[in-house]
């Protein structure tokens, strides 16, 4: 057994998993407190107490408005869209309680321990990890390493299939597909496995796409029969709502089993029992699974690939156990989509598998598994244009580059004798800024009153594996050097982090 336990965690937007290497370095599922392989990533915020994970998701349908679901999806937020309780969460310190359950439940089996490996979309942006970070501090956790979902799936696949044997062998270049589509997020990459090294090549996916929107056109088309049938709207009132919302989603699991289901409604006294034959739901639902089959074209093209170089496609995600999802899939790609690593455990599994790999690499071994990623937006910084004098995006690293990177760019300041210069880092595609999200900024300041005009400015960029990103500027003739100092607009400070740390740990 190695010690401290390799422990992945896959922090999903509606389900988490946590998984450790056992003693001969396989990776499994711990079940929760609850017995359950997922926990709901749901808080219910009771008066004097937390509850996370399945009593939580219960809740939804009475205390509608004490519990938070999807909060993963406004990581970078500066606080959770409502109010809890009387109070306002940062979206990570919610993050942070369903963290705290899953180290809670998983120290009961394996022991107490702090190291970690967490899982974040490949789609997610540098503010976004870093929230994600802060929720495992906040937690108590100790994040040895951050990794893409599509990175830890593949590697789990990659140890499923023996390419990641002990003996070292390095079997042909394989490229995969993996398709993620859970209950908030979609995800796709093309990854190449090459012996024990993992490249991803393209990525690409969507942070508001989810089983959850499946789960929507449901409700509507329920709560629109029941409203031509009573002329009342059972949505209005947010406990119904919660509550036909978790009809719709058991009937959806249904629909992926059987062909046919049905939801209750009931409001007011009155009830309707709505039908759904599985064509219905796939006529109702079929713009969302659209939205993914062009999304995974793109990045297909954007890896400069065709489907017949692509060996493997990967299912992953809950949502993937739609037929619509393999149907779809098998049609565009004329192969078998697999799904041979569980698909709500692969990502926890792999994550585990790269913890493992972090132990033995702290403890002095040589590490098997080496992963590159690329990242999935450009990263850039704002410019004034000499010409025109408008600001635009000064892009310093393109999307899809490979990881880590380093690079520089330089620029000029604008007037004799300016004494600060302010470096705005943008992430996104279009060239005006406006369009960018905004990750932070740097300022060098007191920089010698008689600099003249157009003095040249080195911005260098290094982007590490983990898409964590440090900036260095250095102003030519001074010695005016400036790293890593980027304020980010949403960031909690140290103090606020340890507050959190505190009342998260505490909470039981
Ligand atoms: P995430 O990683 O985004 O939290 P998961 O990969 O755990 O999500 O997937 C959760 C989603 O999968 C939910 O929307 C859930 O309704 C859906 N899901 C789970 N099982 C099934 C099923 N049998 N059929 C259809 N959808 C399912
Ligand atoms: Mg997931």
């Amino acid at each position: 057994m190695i010690n401290p336990p390799a422990v992945g965690i896959d922090l999903g937007t509606t389900y988490s998993a946590v998984a450790q290497l056992d003693s001969s370095g396989r990776p499994v599922t711990l079940v929760n407190a609850e017995g359950d392989l997922v926990t709901p990533s749901v808080v219910l915020f009771e008066p004097n107490n937390i509850v996370v994970g399945k009593e939580a998701l219960k809740a939804i349908a009475t205390d509608a408005k004490l519990v938070a679901q999807c909060a993963k999806r406004e990581l970078g937020d500066r606080m959770f869209n409502k109010e809890l309780g009387g109070r306002k969460y940062p979206p990570e310190a919610i993050e942070a309680l369903i963290l705290h359950k899953l180290k809670r439940d998983a120290a009961r089996q394996i022991g107490e321990f702090s190291k970690c490996v967490i899982t974040v979309p490949a789609y997610f942006d540098e503010v976004r990890r870093k929230a994600t970070q802060d929720a495992g501090y906040m937690a108590g956790l100790e994040v040895m390493d951050i990794i893409n979902e599509p990175t830890a799936a593949a590697i789990a696949h990659g140890f499923l299939k023996g390419f990641l044997n002990e003996q070292g062998e390095s079997p042909a270049p394989r490229k995969l597909l993996v398709y993620d589509l859970g209950g908030g997020t979609f995800d796709v990459t093309v990854m190449e496995i090459r012996g024990h090294e993992f490249l991803a090549l393209a990525t690409d996916g969507d942070v508001q796409l989810g089983g959850y929107d499946w789960d929507q056109r449901l409700v509507n088309h329920v709560a629109q029969e029941f409203k031509r049938q009573h002329g009342l709207d059972p949505r209005e009132d947010a406990n119904t709502a919660g509550r036909l919302w978790r009809e719709c989603e058991d009937a959806k699991r249904t629909l992926s089993a059987r062909a046919k289901a049905s939801v209750t409604c009931d409001y007011k006294g009155h009830a309707v029992r709505v039908e759904i034959p599985r064509e219905l739901f796939e006529e109702l639902t079929h713009d969302l699974l659209d939205r993914t089959r062009f999304t995974t074209r793109q990045t297909l093209m954007a890896a400069g690939l065709t489907w017949k170089d692509i060996d493997y496609v990967l299912l992953v995600g809950g949502s993937t156990r739609m037929p619509m999802v393999s149907k779809m899939l098998r049609d565009a790609t004329g192969k078998e989509p697999d799904g041979s690593v569980a698909v709500d455990e692969a990502v926890a599994h792999g994550a585990a598998l790269h913890a493992g790999v972090l132990l033995a690499k702290n403890a002095g071994q040589s590490p098997r598994l080496k992963i590159k990623n690329v990242n999935s937006h450009s990263l850039g910084v704002v410019a004034t244009d000499n010409l025109t004098g408008r600001k635009r995006n000064a892009v310093l690293v393109p999307r899809n580059t490979s990881l880590p990177v380093t690079a520089r760019r330089n620029f000029r300041t604008q007037k004799p004798g300016q004494r600060s210069i302010l470096v705005q880092i943008v992430e996104g595609e279009s060239a005006n800024p406006d369009e960018c999200t905004q990750i932070g900024r740097c300022a060098v300041r007191d920089l010698p009153a008689n600099l003249p005009g157009q003095t040249p400015i080195e911005v260098r960029f290094h982007y590490a594996e983990n898409g964590r990103l440090t900036v260095h500027v250095a102003v030519e003739g001074t010695t005016k050097e400036l790293r890593h100092t980027i304020t980010r607009d949403n960031m909690l400070t140290q103090e606020q982090l340890d507050a959190w740390r505190g009342f998260v740990c505490g909470s039981r």
